[in-house]
């Protein structure tokens, strides 16, 4: 099992943004206790990428979710575990202070744009009111931040959008609403879970090319829950490979997907032959690669 930690992952000079140590989270259902993420390890640097990939049903989301303090079940433990954010453990956070974290430090992003906007609310006013949740300004300055949200995210004819309603929009503007929202408030940590599964294959591309441009852009490290190798391949600096609630294997995207040391890793990687970089697409910096077009990408577990 390979544990070591990318090259990129900030464990030297500041310290890791995020830093996962010995995660373990079980559900109680009617038939028993579900151990849905076990002893997980994660460290995220600041500004970097790292992809969570693994099948579906692996941990991926219960992972994502503990960040947040999300699980929002009564029947979710967790068992064990530290969740380091710039070095304060969130499972003993107050939930005010949680809450408070939650949008303005650390944005989330979930696969389901539209179940994450109130269909009777505009979009100018679902960001207004994130804004304002977080920061005290006037509604002229929050409407402005809003607009400014919209531009960040490119989407066209950002002023004629703050007063549409989420109906109006494609799956894809509505997705780039979402991250506008996850991003109103510049968090350092964006999670994102999936976020391009419900769309088709030239929309995916381009909100994952909006992600890596924000990433350049703004900094922000990312979270990317996926189950597509495609995606690590051409995004993430970091990976881990999620299996049964476990980490199989961690390391500098580019190196495991080079040399993957789990059969697990490997069978995956294998599967995929042609999303691996070639030497040449490698020595482009990563915040200025663009995903060739997703039919060739296109690949994953399973999920
Ligand atoms: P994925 O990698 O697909 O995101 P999840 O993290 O959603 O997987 O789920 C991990 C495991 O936890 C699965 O076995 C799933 O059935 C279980 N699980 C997730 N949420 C709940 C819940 N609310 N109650 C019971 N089991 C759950
Ligand atoms: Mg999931």
């Amino acid at each position: 099992m390979r544990t070591a930690n990318a090259t990129t992952n900030g464990t030297t000079g500041a310290g890791p943004l995020l830093d996962v140590q010995d995660l373990s989270v079980d559900f109680h259902t009617d038939t028993g206790v579900v151990h849905a993420v076990r002893n997980v390890d994660l460290t995220i640097g600041p500004g970097e990428v790292l992809g969570l990939v693994g099948e579906s049903g692996s941990g991926k989301s219960v992972t994502s979710l503990a960040v947040l303090g999300l699980l929002g079940t009564r029947r979710a433990r967790i068992t064990s575990g530290r969740i380091l954010f710039q070095g304060e453990d969130l499972l003993t956070l107050p939930p005010k202070r949680l809450q408070a974290l939650r949008g303005s430090h650390v944005g989330m992003v979930s696969q389901n744009a539209l179940s994450a906007l109130d269909p009777s609310c505009t979009i100018g006013a679902h960001l207004v009111e994130v804004i304002r949740r977080h920061q005290r300004l006037d509604r002229a300055a929050a409407r402005a931040k809003a607009l400014e949200s919209l531009e960040l995210v490119a989407l066209p004819d950002a002023a004629r959008r703050l007063r549409s309603y989420p109906h109006e929009l494609s799956g894809g503007q509505r997705q780039r609403v979402v991250i506008a929202l996850a991003l109103a408030c510049r968090p350092e940590l964006l999670l994102a879970d999936e976020p391009t599964t419900a769309l088709d294959a030239t929309v995916q591309k381009q909100v994952l090319d909006l992600l890596l441009s924000i990433n350049a852009e703004l900094g922000t490290a990312v979270l990317l829950v996926t189950h597509d190798f495609g995606v690590v391949s051409h995004v993430c600096d970091s990976v881990a490979v999620m299996r049964r609630g476990q980490v199989l294997e961690r390391g500098a995207a580019a190196a495991v997907l080079r040399d993957p040391q789990h059969p697990y890793t490997r069978a995956l990687v294998e599967a995929v032959p042609r999303l691996r970089l070639s030497e040449q697409e490698r020595s482009v910096p990563r915040q200025r690669r663009r995903l060739p077009e997703f039919t060739e990408v296109a690949g994953g577990v399973g999920a």
